[in-house]
């Protein structure tokens, strides 16, 4: 993870990222155990804007972007706000997955505790209950996971934990995206997603990384991955135009 964060934040500080005028934030799960990602954004970006929610999609919406762009350092010609967005998944030695072992106790437990918990309800209530459309006022986060999950993953009971959170990354960014359309003016700010999937392994974390969207000034500016032109959604390795329909990626 370390190497990661290292790796992806040298490679923007390359694309004209400066983390004395960008703002980062971290969307993640609340889960105490991404403490050390959140702070290893903070140690190469200063300062972040926490987007966290039980699962890590970006729940605190138009309201929490808009927030976001308020506090954007004015130092430079235009604005830059840099975003790490990663879902994370457990696996222990045996090779559970959707399982960590946690400081100070002796047995392990779920993670992401809040995708566990959508499957368990998806198989408790049926996907297509009245139930998925309700906020529960004592439960309003969890709600809105289970909201966003049974629309796109239908076969969420049932689904490979691992494939569920590739596939909440990809909600992740698209909904961020969306989100940065809605409030970002291209004229004034860049912005770029840095995604991957976050494995806590028994011998640390690592991430499965994914290619990071860019939305950034001059056509002539390319991303280092394979080239690919800024303003293009990147899903999985195929790069996709931002305003084309939603990417169809379907569940193995
Ligand atoms: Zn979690």
């Amino acid at each position: 993870m370390d190497v990661f964060l290292a790796t992806e934040s040298e490679r923007l500080r390359s694309l004209g990222f400066d983390p004395d005028q960008a703002l980062a934030v971290t969307a993640t799960c609340r889960d105490e155990i991404l403490a050390p990602l959140r702070a290893g954004v903070r140690s190469h970006w200063h300062r972040a804007f926490d987007f966290s929610s039980l699962s890590g999609l970006p729940l605190a919406g138009v309201t929490g972007a808009a927030a976001v762009l308020d506090h954007t350092p004015q130092t430079g010609q235009r604005t830059q706000v840099v975003v790490f967005a990663l879902p994370h998944i457990g696996v222990l030695s045996d090779g559970t997955v959707g399982q960590a072992m946690r400081r100070g106790r002796t047995t392990p437990t779920a993670a992401c505790g809040s995708l566990v918990a959508a499957q368990r309800w998806a198989g408790e209530t049926g996907s297509l209950s009245m139930d998925a459309l309700s906020i529960d006022p004592d439960d309003p986060e969890q709600s809105l996971v289970r909201q966003r999950l049974i629309r796109e993953v239908p076969t969420l009971a049932g689904a490979d934990l691992m494939v569920v959170t590739r596939r909440v990354r990809e909600l992740m960014l698209r909904d961020i995206v969306e989100l940065v359309d809605r409030v970002a003016d291209p004229e004034a700010t860049d912005v770029a997603v840095v995604s991957g999937v976050l494995v806590h392994a028994t011998d640390g974390d690592v991430v499965e990384a994914a290619p990071t969207w860019l939305r950034i000034a001059g056509a002539e500016q390319t991303a280092s991955d394979g080239g690919r032109l800024p303003g293009q959604l990147v899903v999985d390795g195929e790069a996709l135009p931002v305003s084309a329909p939603e990417p169809e990626v379907e569940l193995q």
